[in-house]
């Protein structure tokens, strides 16, 4: 869930721009045929594997199959986490043969750390400085765990990143981050509520899932300081908030507009309007005035009046 910082920054000043321009930049944002390709540390077993891929399945199915996409598994070896890192950056360089691989062995947030911590997160490659464009997901083996409930809503959660992120296509940090909103609030509390939105209509689902997982990051609010908006709240110790809220914040401006609103109309707009028009054309209002219902009339509405706008 964590957003993972782009290694191989170190190639970076080698590269003249005209030549990153070409290679998959003409079909960002358009689903592909092409599976995600599944790669997992020798100490995985298949059942975890199929796992993960049936859940990305579950996802592509529901919002379209965006890529190129990768999924690495660690498991909770760090020797066999540290060959899966050797392999990373050998298929690194194969898809982009500038590739610093130095620094790809040296990143920091690297698979050892996930066999230790556990966690997951979504990775995109998409910026001047490489040729190649994509998404890497990493799944571990821990918070949480392939026997947990949610391994399923985090692989979905991390694939809704992947929906996002298609929908920007630019190659400039800048541009990326004012479509994204840099602090986790949108981004992040889309991809919670879309994942367990989509979670809890499949079979087999706790009819309460949705209202359980939504009343659960309510308590956020006791967090939140007087007058503070969940916009101004960046990643870090405080993320959380902005990750519950931020979810509650999407809910609140679905049943505002649709769900076809949110999930298709707007993101079929942001890289061309920008974030604030794509927000205003297709979600009714904007996201200034959202905000500021959210906070000063929504959030102070009692707990049942609250749960009563999910579907
Ligand atoms: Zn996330």
């Amino acid at each position: 869930m964590d957003r993972v910082t782009a290694f191989g920054l170190v190639a970076v000043f080698l590269l003249p721009a005209v030549v990153v321009a070409k290679g998959n930049a003409q079909n960002w944002g358009k689903p592909v045929r092409k599976k995600a390709e599944f790669y997992a540390a020798s100490d995985v077993p298949q059942s975890h594997i199929a796992l993960t891929k049936k859940w990305y399945e579950i996802a592509a199915k529901e919002w379209g199959n965006f890529g190129p996409l990768e999924f690495w598994i660690v498991g909770s070896d760090v020797e066999a986490a540290k060959q899966l890192d050797s392999l990373y950056c050998r298929i690194r360089k194969q898809k982009d043969p500038k590739l610093d691989e130095e620094g790809c062995r040296k990143r920091s947030h690297n698979f050892q750390r996930y066999a230790k911590e556990g966690n997951a997160g979504l990775n995109t490659q998409r910026n001047e400085h490489s040729e190649w464009s994509g998404f890497i997901v990493t799944m571990a083996s821990k918070n949480p765990g392939p026997q947990e409930e949610d391994y399923k809503s985090v692989t979905l959660h991390e694939y809704f990143h992947v929906y996002q992120h298609a929908h920007i296509f630019s190659r400039q940090q800048a541009e990326r981050e004012s479509r994204t909103q840099k602090n986790p609030w949108w981004m992040e509390g889309g991809a919670e509520y879309m994942a367990q939105l989509l979670y809890s209509r499949q079979p087999n689902v706790s009819d309460n899932h949705l209202r359980d997982k939504m009343m659960h990051k309510l308590r956020s609010i006791e967090e939140l300081e007087k007058g503070e908006s969940i916009r101004d709240i960046p990643y870090g110790r405080r993320g959380h908030i902005a990750y519950d809220l931020g979810a509650w914040f999407v809910a609140y401006v679905i049943h505002k507009s649709s769900e076809e609103a949110f999930r298709i109309g707007f993101f079929k707009d942001l890289n061309e309007l920008g974030f604030e028009d794509a927000f205003e054309k297709n979600l009714g209002a904007s996201s200034r005035q959202r905000l500021q219902e959210f906070h000063e009339e929504f959030l102070r509405r009692s707990m049942q009046e609250k749960l009563d706008i999910l579907p």
